[in-house]
């Protein structure tokens, strides 16, 4: 029987302006090794409860400690996402890391109100020891920071040397301080490939709007800390931003504060922005200095079904969380950051993928739309505020055209070199110009959706120690 419920996120992740020219991580070595309660090297022994619960929670074994005492007989490290998000009802929460048994990791562990441990800024406080020509290595995947302009995407997939990381880090969580001696100069090992993906196939959409219904989206009635007036007011001209294009039906609707605290943890129908992330989503705190993990939006959605002629999953609840800390990062350019990052997380709560800068997606080239976009997956922290380009609302313009407007062809019948739009006057070349964006969106969701599907079934499989997950 089809469970109706899915969450699949969006990640934002920002490094800090004030850091630039340091050659290092968007989360800095140091900066995860202070930050964390503990730091463990172990083996992935078990999956506790069910694989397809909404929290994954993983048992421990032939624990080693890096940082902090641990009783390794009751180690489980609980993770948001189900551990088996392919399963019936099963949750997928991109930007969260994904262990499977047998596996040897390095894990950033931050104490949870509930007794178990949690992992540490998401997917930047997990690593992979995997075994390349004889050496061992530790690895990660943060594929999401990989966008030009950010001085530290480099080293984001640096490969490290297991032995002299797990010294330098057992070193700093003693104290001593010393200089990074453990970076490897190669690629990383195949293996480690993205794990998650923002968008399905077939794509998720609202399906209220046609019906000239709104979508009432809620806040959380604790502001986001630093923020004047805690950010209500640019999260209320986000949805502005993308209900102003009379090209697109979306109708958003900011529908005031709710004490509501279901967020990612469950399905409580209510579609809404947690600040400060109440919940412990994400692990550890945003730092400005030292980056990290700015916001995720997850959704849920049902069976799929047709609509007009194209399939698609019916989206039934949106919900973004902003971590804590994370103000910083938000107040800048006079607030107008706390815009432009509400927009963007908007936009996944659409259905809408990075324009560029994601996993095996394109990576982002400067001067084009893809990274002019709002959409991009890094921040452009540049005081744009809520404001969204063409490439941003070609994507709400294909998932709800506007009738009477320029119609967007279906991907599957259209090509992708645009050259047979036929035809020259100004509409016609707009059509053109529309659908070309419209596949490149397409294209981008059927990519992202294999990465998601060939993650799923890595990990019902089982996935080896170091293998592809
Ligand atoms: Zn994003």
């Amino acid at each position: 029987m089809f469970r109706p419920y899915r969450l699949s996120a969006g990640v934002l992740l920002s490094f800090s302006a004030a850091a630039l020219g340091f050659s290092y991580t968007p989360m800095t070595d140091e900066a995860l090794v202070d930050q964390a309660d503990r730091v463990v090297l172990a083996t992935v022994s078990k999956i506790e409860g069910s694989p397809r619960s909404e929290w994954a929670r993983y048992r421990l074994s032939a624990v080693e400690s890096l940082k902090g005492e641990i009783n390794p007989q009751a180690l489980i490290v609980a993770v948001p996402g189900s551990a088996d998000p392919g399963a019936d009802g099963g949750l997928l929460v991109a930007g969260a890391p994904r262990l499977a048994v047998n596996e040897r990791v390095l894990l950033f562990l931050s104490e949870r109100s509930d007794g178990d441990m949690g992992v540490s800024q998401a997917a930047l406080g997990a690593f992979q020891v995997v075994t390349d020509g004889g050496e061992s290595l530790v690895v990660r995947d943060v594929s999401e920071v990989d966008t030009p302009g950010n001085p530290y995407a480099g080293q984001a997939h640096g490969v490290r040397d297991a032995a002299a990381f797990s010294a330098w880090v057992r070193d700093r969580g003693r104290g001593q301080h010393r200089g990074q001696d453990y970076w490897r100069d190669k690629k990383p090992p195949r293996g480690n490939g993205p794990k998650y993906a923002l968008l399905e196939d077939p794509p998720a959409r609202w399906h209220q709007f046609e019906q000239g219904l709104d979508i009432d989206l809620y806040a959380g009635d604790v502001g986001q800390a630093l923020l004047l007036a805690g950010g209500y007011g640019q999260f209320r001209s986000a949805t502005g931003a993308w209900n102003d294009d009379p090209q697109s039906l979306v109708r958003l609707r900011y529908a005031g504060q709710s004490g509501a605290v279901g967020g990612l943890n469950y399905s409580d129908g209510i579609s809404m922005i947690l600040f400060n992330d109440p919940l412990g989503d994400i692990g550890g705190t945003y730092d400005c200095d030292r980056g990290g993990v700015i916001a995720l939006t997850g959704y849920r959605y049902g069976a799929p079904a047709s609509v007009g002629g194209r399939v698609y999953r019916p989206l039934l609840e949106a919900d973004i969380v902003v971590q804590d800390g994370a103000g910083c990062f938000l107040v800048k350019n006079l607030g107008a950051n706390a815009g432009e990052v509400f927009a963007h997380e908007l936009g996944h709560s659409l259905g809408l993928a990075h324009s560029c800068g994601d996993p095996r997606g394109s990576a982002c080239v400067s001067g084009t739309a893809a990274d002019a976009a709002t959409m991009r997956a890094s921040p452009h922290d540049d005081g744009r505020g809520a404001t969204l380009t063409t490439d941003d609302l070609s994507g709400a313009r294909y998932l709800y055209p506007q009738s009477g407007t320029v119609s967007v062809p279906p991907p599957d019948g259209a090509t992708s070199d645009g050259s047979g739009g036929g035809g020259g006057a100004l509409g016609a070349a707009a059509s053109a110009l529309l659908a070309i964006l419209a596949v490149l969106h397409w294209m981008r969701m059927r990519i992202l959706a294999d990465v998601s599907c060939a993650g799923r079934a890595e990990a019902k499989k089982g996935a080896a120690p170091g293998a592809a997950r």
